[in-house]
């Protein structure tokens, strides 16, 4: 269940099937499946994502031919942890400090 907290009208499906990535300091760092949704009252979108933890990560040996597909044939959302640290939000990978 989706709802509007403004409207108190449940979302609708808008985009079935897009990948939001997330951003890090270095860059692409984790890429979801997800869907879009939007309030048919106010027009509000959300990006829900049921992806368990990720569909792919960068440290993958094909994560940038999955990047590429991604963009050529899927609507790609960039996201961050914040707006004042978009461009630099997660600090890093654990896997590549190890
Ligand atoms: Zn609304």
């Amino acid at each position: 269940m989706k709802i509007c907290v403004k409207c108190q009208i449940e979302l609708r499906a808008h985009e079935n099937g897009i990948v939001a990535l997330s951003m890090a300091t270095f860059g692409p760092y984790e890429l979801y499946l997800a869907d879009i949704w939007r309030c048919p009252q106010c027009g509000w979108q959300g990006i829900f994502s049921n992806a368990d933890p990720f569909s792919a990560r960068h440290q993958d040996a094909d994560f940038e031919s999955v990047l590429d597909k991604a963009e050529r044939t899927q609507t790609v959302v960039r996201f961050w942890l914040n707006q004042n640290e978009k461009g630099g939000s997660y600090l890093g990978c654990y896997s590549c400090y190890a």
